[in-house]
């Protein structure tokens, strides 16, 4: 698979594998920056807390993000047409709040992650967009961010129809941040399982049992920060949002200390990031991924969009359908953090906060706002044609022929299955069809991954799976005749 420059410029040694049954306060399921914000604000809570990560910490969204720390995130407009002056201010100050704790965090433990004060810009290219941008400006001066302004062209001299600045913002090596994050959190007595996947959890009278592949976990409270829940219920996630796919590359350029995004939901943004090398991230898409059609197509034209690139990878999250995130109580004991809207650098961190509050009894002035149990009818019918339309969908994409030959598709015993031969003609053959809720994977020929198209699950070319929320893998040890 494509590596992002962050997993390419960091490294972690793989910690251990739940093998014996476990007995714990807090049980946290996901080793994101969800998961290990929620840790780091439960150290000296004197419970008794584990971490476990189906792969690696810091292997799912959390490794591809483009890792700004922003509160100019272009839809604050969105939230106040639909809640008004108030939780518009509230989730603006919550972000201008996570970035601060994301500062102390660092200062406070001398991680060395490259975080950097930046300037955030927000543009608009055409005139449609000038007049949201426009509207988005308003609904900031009037919710009281002070640290707006206009300018005519970004700092490295491109113009648009608009620009608007933001300052105090920050940008960071999200990788580097919670490897560091991982070994605070071990030093502190909060244990963390890599390797560990969750397969299934049931409730008990005042506990969870959670079975992993090789031991249970008995645990008085659990939080998913799994970013896609791999369980149905109680949360029922497929109703309640989309998921949108965008593709990041990076590439040797002259660096500058901004960030900037467009205005237009489907559009790009771009940040700078230097080591020994100077590169511009630059992130287009916004596809839902339902809808997105051919892989290789999409990563074709952002080839020939960006010319010579070092890194190309494509990253999924989880869109909610009013651009406030879920965080918060699901059912008894059982707490959910996701739902970030693209913007989970500051809400994984904001949820570490608001989570770990609830969790020890405390309010927290988010708990209401942020209520994953709130309605959002406008997400239902767009999940409910997405999951859909990707079942219908997937039946003709297999019937197109994209994979040149090199995916074949047949039947063993009865169940799907899939052949991709690579290129020294080695045969690897999984199930095709995803665990999660049966939908027909798509091949990601320029990933070498198999791919849900309904809920983002995703598999390796043998069908180990690398993203949830499927928890099982798609591994078929059977030859066709
Ligand atoms: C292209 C792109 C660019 C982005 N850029 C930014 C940005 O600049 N700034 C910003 O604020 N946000 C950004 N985001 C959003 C941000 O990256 C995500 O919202 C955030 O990383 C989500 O973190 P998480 O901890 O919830 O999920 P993850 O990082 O995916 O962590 C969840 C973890 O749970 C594990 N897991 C899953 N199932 C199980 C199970 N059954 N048992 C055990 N473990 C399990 C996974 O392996 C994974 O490691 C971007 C998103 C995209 C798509």
């Amino acid at each position: 698979m494509n590596k992002s420059l962050w997993s390419a410029t960091s490294s972690d040694v793989r910690d251990k594998r739940l093998e014996k049954d476990l007995d714990v306060d807090i049980l946290i399921i996901g080793g994101g920056i969800t998961g290990l914000s929620i840790g780091y604000n439960l150290i000296g809570s004197g419970k008794k807390v584990c971490i476990v990560e189906a792969n690696k910490v810091g292997s799912g969204v959390s490794a591809k993000t483009t890792g700004k720390l922003t509160y100019l995130q272009g839809h604050y407009r969105d939230i106040y047409k639909r809640y008004g002056t108030y939780v518009a201010k509230k989730y603006y100050q919550s972000q201008k709040e996570a970035i601060e704790m994301v500062k102390r965090i660092v200062l406070e433990n001398k991680i060395d992650c490259n975080l950097e004060k930046s300037t955030s810009y927000l543009y608009s290219s055409g005139e449609s967009d000038k007049e949201e941008l426009q509207k988005e400006e308003e609904i900031l001066r009037k919710i009281g961010a002070s640290n707006i302004g206009r300018e005519d062209n970004l700092p490295d001299g491109e113009k648009y129809t608009g620009v608007l600045r933001g300052n105090n913002t920050y940008v960071f090596h999200p990788l580097k941040y919670l490897y560091s994050l991982k070994k605070i959190l071990i030093k502190n007595k909060i244990a963390i399982y890599e390797n560990s996947r969750v397969i299934s959890m049931e409730q008990k009278e005042n506990y969870y049992i959670c079975k992993c592949e090789r031991a249970l976990i008995k645990a008085k409270k659990v939080v998913v920060a799994s970013h896609y829940p791999y369980f149905l219920k109680p949360f029922f996630m497929p109703l309640k949002v989309t998921l949108e796919k965008s593709y990041v590359c990076a590439y040797l350029t002259k660096s500058y200390d901004f960030d900037a995004i467009s205005i237009d939901k489907k559009g790009s943004s771009m940040r700078f990031y230097k080591d020994k090398n100077q590169y511009k991230i630059f992130l287009c898409g916004g596809w839902n991924i339902a809808l997105e059609g051919d892989i290789k197509k999409k990563f074709k034209k952002v080839q020939s969009e960006i010319g010579n690139y070092q890194y190309i990878w494509s990253n999924i999250d989880i869109m909610t359908g009013d651009y406030l995130p879920f965080m918060g109580k699901i059912s008894d004991n059982l707490f959910l953090a996701t739902g970030y809207n693209t913007w989970g650098m500051t809400n994984g961190t904001l949820a570490g906060k608001v989570i770990s509050d609830m969790l020890l009894d405390r309010s927290s002035i988010y708990e209401m706002i942020f209520d994953p149990r709130r309605r959002i009818y406008s997400k239902w019918l767009e999940a409910m044609g997405s999951s859909v339309y990707s079942l219908v969908g997937e039946a003709l994409y297999h019937k197109k022929k994209w994979y040149d030959g090199k995916v074949v598709f047949s039947k063993i015993k009865g169940k799907d299955v899939a052949i991709y031969i690579d290129n020294v003609g080695k045969r690897h053959i999984v199930y095709s069809k995803c665990p999660h809720l049966k939908c027909n994977l798509v091949f990601n020929e320029m990933e070498l991954t198999w791919d849900c198209p309904c809920h983002g699950s995703r598999f390796d070319i043998d069908g180990y799976c690398i993203e949830g929320p499927s928890n099982l893998d798609i591994s078929c040890k059977i030859e066709p005749n």
